[in-house]
C-alpha cells in the first residue's frame, strides 16, 4: 500500500480483497485531481483507487457500499461542469479507471467497437482509424478524455451536426451498481427492446448512478474526402443562412459548422499569438466548417457553395484549406478557444442550446442585455451553430472585484432568461455537475427532477456516488 494515511478518523480500513498497489494517499498525486479544468472548484479526498478490472471495481464498490464511503469516478478531469471534483469534505475517494484502458475488440464487418472505461478518446478514435473506420466524436479535449467521460458527460463536440452526440453512438454498456453488482457486458447489438433501456439513463448521468468500466459504440464510414473552410461574416443570421446553403449542395455531407465572434478569435490570438487566421480584415463572425463524402466532386460542391455565398453577401471572405496541414491549422484555432479562455481571466460560462433557427435572436438578446444592464461585462460566444448549441462566456475582468458576485448574479439571470423564454436547455453538453446545480433547480422542469432523484434513488439508495453532482 503507498502512502495511504492511516490517521484520518472518518477513513474505513481498505479492502482486504483488493491488492494494495490499487490504492494510494500521496498528496502530490492527489492533488491535480482536486479541482476541476478550469480551476473554479476544489475539493478534498484522502485516497485514489485505481483498480485493473471490472471485479476489482465490483469489490471496491462493496466495500464503499458497505462502508458508506462517497465516490468520485474520475476519467481525464477535463469535464466543465466540475462533476468530478470531489466536495470539501475530505471523505470522499477517488475512482479512477485509468488502468482499464484496452481496446477490447474492433469489428469493422459490424462497424463496432469495444473500449474500457480508462481509454483515451484519441486512441480509440486512432484505432477505429486503423480499421478503416471513424469514431465520431470530436472534442478540443480528445487528447485526454476517456471513453468512461464521454459516455457519462454524453459529450458532444464539432460533428453532431453529422454524426449525433456520444448516446447515438453507444450500442451497449458495462458498468458496476453503487452496491458492487456487475451489469455485463458491453453487448454490441443494434436491436435489443428487453425492457426499459437502462444504457439511456447511465450516459450522461454523471457518475451518478454506476461506475462505467466499458463501453461498445458504433463507428461510421470514414468519408475518403474530407475539407474545412473557414468564412468571415457580419451576422449569427447570416450564419444560418449559409449553413442553409451549403446543405443545399453537400447534403449529409456537412460533419461541421461551428459559430465564433470577433470577439472569441481576439482571445484566441492573444493567448496564441502564432495562430494564424487566414482572413483579413477581421470579420464580426466566423463560421468553421467541414464537410466530407465518398464522392470525389465534394471539393467542387463546397467550392460551388462558398462562390455562391459570396455573392449573395452571405459572407464577407472565405478560405478552403488546400491540404491536411492547413485544415489542421484551421481546426487547431477553433480547438484552442477553451484554453484562451482559461487565460482571459474572471468569467461566467455557459453552455446553452435552442432550436437552431432561434439562435441568433438569442444572441442578439442576451448581447443587448448585457450590454443594458452590466456594460462592464464582456461576452464572447463560440459554439456548435448546427446544434442550436452555444458556448457563451461573459467576461468580468473589467468589474471591480468587489461587484463581481453580483455582476455574475445579474449575467445569470439574463442569459438564463433568454434562453427559457425560448424553451432552451441551460446546459447542452457539458451536463450539471457542481458548477450547474443551482440553476438545474431553479431552471429544470420540477417533475422531471422529482423523476430523477427517484432514479437516483433506485440506482444509488445510500447517496455514495458522486454526491453533490446533478442533487
Ligand atoms: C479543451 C476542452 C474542450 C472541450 N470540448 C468539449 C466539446 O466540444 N463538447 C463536449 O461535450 N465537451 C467538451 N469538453 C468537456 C469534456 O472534455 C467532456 O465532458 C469529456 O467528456 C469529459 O471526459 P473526461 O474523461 O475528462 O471526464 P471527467 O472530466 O473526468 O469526468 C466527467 C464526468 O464523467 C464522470 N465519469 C468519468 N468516468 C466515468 C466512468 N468510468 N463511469 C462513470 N462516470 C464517469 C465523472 O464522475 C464526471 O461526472 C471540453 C473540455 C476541454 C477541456
Amino acid at each position: 500500500m503507498q502512502d495511504v494515511p492511516s490517521s484520518l478518523p472518518l477513513s474505513p480500513p481498505l479492502p482486504p480483497s483488493l491488492p494494495h498497489d490499487v490504492f494510494t494517499g500521496d498528496a502530490d498525486v492527489l492533488a491535480s485531481r482536486l479541482s476541476d479544468w478550469r480551476g473554479r472548484i476544489h475539493g478534498r479526498s484522502w485516497l485514489l483507487a485505481r483498480p485493473r478490472s471490472t471485479l476489482e471495481v465490483a469489490a471496491l464498490m462493496r466495500w464503499a457500499s458497505d462502508t458508506g464511503t462517497p465516490v468520485v469516478t474520475q476519467g481525464g478531469n477535463t469535464g466543465l461542469s466540475g462533476a468530478a471534483t470531489p466536495d470539501e469534505s475530505g471523505r470522499s475517494i477517488i475512482l479512477s479507471l485509468e488502468r482499464m484502458n484496452a481496446i477490447r475488440f474492433v469489428d469493422p464487418v459490424g462497424n463496432t467497437v469495444v473500449a474500457e472505461a480508462g481509454c483515451v478518446l484519441a486512441h480509440l478514435q486512432g484505432t477505429a482509424a486503423g480499421a478503416g473506420r471513424l469514431f465520431p466524436v470530436s472534442l478540443g479535449s480528445e487528447g485526454s478524455c476517456t471513453v468512461g467521460g464521454i459516455v457519462a458527460t454524453n459529450a458532444g463536440g464539432i460533428n453532431v451536426v453529422r454524426y449525433g452526440m456520444t448516446r447515438d453512438l453507444v450500442l451497449g454498456l458495462e458498468y458496476v451498481t453503487a452496491a458492487g453488482e456487475v451489469v455485463e457486458g458491453p453487448r454490441r447489438l443494434r436491436k435489443d427492446n428487453v425492457g426499459y433501456d437502462l444504457r439511456h439513463l447511465i450516459v450522461g448521468s454523471e457518475g451518478t448512478l454506476a461506475v462505467v468500466t466499458a463501453a461498445a459504440f458504433r463507428l461510421v464510414a470514414r468519408p475518403r474526402h474530407r475539407h474545412s473552410a473557414l468564412c468571415g461574416l457580419a451576422s449569427p443570421a447570416l450564419a444560418l443562412n449559409l449553413l442553409h446553403a451549403v446543405q443545399e449542395r453537400v447534403g449529409d455531407g456537412l460533419i461541421a459548422f461551428e459559430l465564433m465572434c470577433a470577439g472569441e478569435m481576439d482571445l484566441i490570438r492573444l493567448r496564441f499569438p502564432d495562430l494564424r487566421v487566414p482572413i483579413e480584415p477581421a470579420s464580426r463572425w466566423y463560421v468553421f466548417l467541414e464537410a466530407g463524402s465518398n464522392e470525389p466532386g465534394l471539393s467542387d460542391d463546397l467550392t460551388q457553395a462558398l462562390a455562391d455565398a459570396l455573392d449573395r453577401g452571405l459572407v464577407d471572405d472565405a478560405v478552403m484549406a488546400q491540404s491536411g496541414a492547413q485544415a489542421e491549422a484551421l481546426w487547431h484555432l477553433r480547438f484552442a478557444v477553451s484554453e484562451a479562455n482559461r487565460s482571459a481571466g474572471p468569467a461566467v460560462p455557459f453552455d446553452i442550446s435552442v432550436a437552431t433557427d432561434d439562435l441568433p435572436s438569442l444572441l442578439h438578446a442576451i448581447e443587448t442585455e448585457l450590454a443594458a444592464r452590466v456594460p462592464l461585462v464582456r461576452v464572447v460566444f463560440v459554439g456548435h451553430a448546427a446544434d442550436g448549441n452555444m458556448h457563451v462566456t461573459a467576461l468580468l475582468n473589467q468589474v471591480p472585484p468587489e461587484n463581481r458576485e453580483a455582476a455574475t448574479d445579474a449575467v445569470r439571470a439574463i442569459v438564463y432568461q433568454a434562453v427559457t423564454a425560448r424553451h432552451g436547455s441551460i446546459s447542452a453538453e457539458h451536463g450539471i455537475g457542481r458548477t450547474g446545480r443551482r440553476a438545474f433547480e431553479v431552471y429544470a422542469q420540477p417533475t422531471e427532477r422529482a423523476l430523477m432523484r427517484r432514479i437516483k434513488q433506485a440506482f444509488d439508495p445510500a447517496g455514495i456516488l458522486n454526491p453533490g453532482v446533478l442533487f
